[in-house]
């Protein structure tokens, strides 16, 4: 590896960390439940297993590639199959983060997927949040079960246990990953005080028409010299 290479992997290193820890900030994780890793040359790199993220360091960042090996004195979280099978199966994936964050979890463990209540629900990349079926923690079938949760979209419950979720890159994965779970809560919330209508197939597709453009500026121009959308607040 030459010392560009070198710094690009520090640096992502760095990145995982910091975005560990902004999951346990935030309350998406506690201690060393769940997991993040970014897409490294053949495989990805991944937090460790058992290492609370306070304690986390970014030498302790485990490189796993796609065969599922890894070198080194720690080992890689034991979701790390997961992690491998997001990339192996979605080119687009650039990160993936796997919580037990309350509300997500809490709709999980009910095998519930997260309808379109709501038309954020399309962060996702659909027009809901599948529940995938359970299996064990760290297994093939919780893996395959997971893969068909996901089907065309960006993040799927896991039922009895969580949430995971994809990105292009960390930052879109954390943010998928935090909508996620407010939305769990707000849907909870709102199912608590009666029955909730989900938006009709017409309006979430018109939606996700929107989302696919929201946020690219037109090209060559950082800023566009007038306001395009009224799209700000999506
Ligand atoms: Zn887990």
């Amino acid at each position: 590896m030459n010392a560009a290479d070198a710094s690009r992997e520090q640096a992502l290193r760095t990145a995982v960390v910091r975005t560990a820890r902004a999951l346990a900030e935030r309350g998406l994780n506690r201690g060393a439940a769940g997991n993040v890793s970014a897409r490294w040359r053949d495989g990805f790199l991944i937090t460790p297993s058992g290492i609370p993220y306070d304690a986390l360091q970014p030498e302790q960042i485990v490189h796993v590639n796609m065969q599922g090996a890894w070198q080194g004195a720690w080992k890689p979280s034991s979701e790390w199959r997961m992690h491998r099978d997001i990339y192996a199966n979605r080119p687009e994936a650039g990160a993936v983060i796997h919580t037990h964050s309350d509300y997500a979890t809490a709709l999980a463990c009910r095998g519930e997927p997260l309808p379109a209540f709501h038309y954020m629900v399309a962060i996702a990349g659909g027009e809901f949040v599948d529940c995938a079926p359970y299996a064990t923690f760290g297994t093939e079938a919780l893996s395959r079960n997971m893969l068909k949760g996901l089907g065309d979209r960006k993040a799927t419950l896991l039922a009895h246990h969580g949430l995971i979720c994809y990105g292009r890159d960390l930052a879109e994965a954390f943010l998928i990953a935090e909508e996620i779970e407010g939305l769990a809560r707000q849907y909870l919330i709102a199912r608590a005080a009666g029955p909730v209508k989900p938006l009709p197939p017409d309006e979430m597709a018109r939606v996700l028409e929107k989302f696919r453009t929201y946020g690219q500026q037109p090209k060559g121009r950082k800023h566009a010299s007038r306001p395009e959308t009224s799209d700000d607040d999506v």
